[in-house]
């Protein structure tokens, strides 16, 4: 797929995606856009774990600690309490507490506006990090989890055998003018129509443009 015909493929997407639910963090991201630290808690907390759990461990949290002053008062245990049942609920309460206190120690509280900084704070990858960028400071940065790499290498817009390499080689072709929207487009495309091992391709409103690249089974 060459970028005109993605141009017209994320077009017909975003129309699309309207009648189906935000993913939890897009959710979130969107009532947080200007507080980072709300985007980065809530990403931490999305990793590995439902919508629904996310949205609303987050909301406990975030309800309970709105700073990262508070929130490295509370006990790892309060934090648990406070988290549970995300996904890896100990490791995160443990990594959200560190962050708190790297945060106080070295950027007064604030949170770091740098792709190389952030990624220093633990429990922060590259999706966690591009979120951040884009939705918390309005930065431009592509968010790339599973559904973005697999999506993009099933368009044969890019051939690439990792998220982080999908990543580059985006920020290489793709538009900038996609480059906040896309994350959000083929998250929600992915969780409901274009699905992980046996995609819905008699239903796909993009199918005339999409070579399908590498695909073995579709509905
Ligand atoms: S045609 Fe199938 S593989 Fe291609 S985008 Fe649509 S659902 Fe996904």
């Amino acid at each position: 797929m060459d970028t005109p015909t993605l141009n017209k493929v994320v077009r017909c997407l975003k129309r699309e995606i309207q009648k189906w639910k935000v993913p939890a963090v897009g959710v979130i991201a969107e009532a947080a856009i200007d507080r980072p630290f709300e985007t980065l808690v809530s990403t931490i907390l999305s990793l590995r774990t439902k919508d629904a759990v996310t949205e609303a461990a987050s909301h406990r949290l975030l309800a309970r600690a709105p700073t990262p002053e508070i929130l490295s008062s509370l006990s790892i245990q309060e934090i648990e309490h406070l988290i549970y049942p995300v996904g890896f609920y100990h490791t995160k309460a443990r990594n959200l507490l560190k962050t708190c206190r790297i945060l106080l120690q070295s950027y007064r509280g604030k949170i770091p506006r740098s792709m190389d900084e952030l990624l220093d704070l633990p429990g922060v990858g590259r999706k966690t990090a591009n979120l951040v960028l884009t939705i918390g400071f309005g930065d431009y940065g592509i968010c790339v989890d599973t559904h973005v790499h697999r999506i993009s290498n099933l368009w044969g817009y890019v051939k690439t055998k990792t998220p982080e390499e999908t990543e580059f080689a985006l920020r290489k072709k793709l538009p900038r003018r996609h480059w906040k929207t896309f994350n959000d487009i083929l998250v929600t495309f992915g969780q409901n129509l274009c699905v992980p091992v046996s995609p819905w391709c008699s239903k796909c409103p993009v199918a005339g443009y999409c070579p399908r690249v590498g695909l073995k089974r579709s509905r």
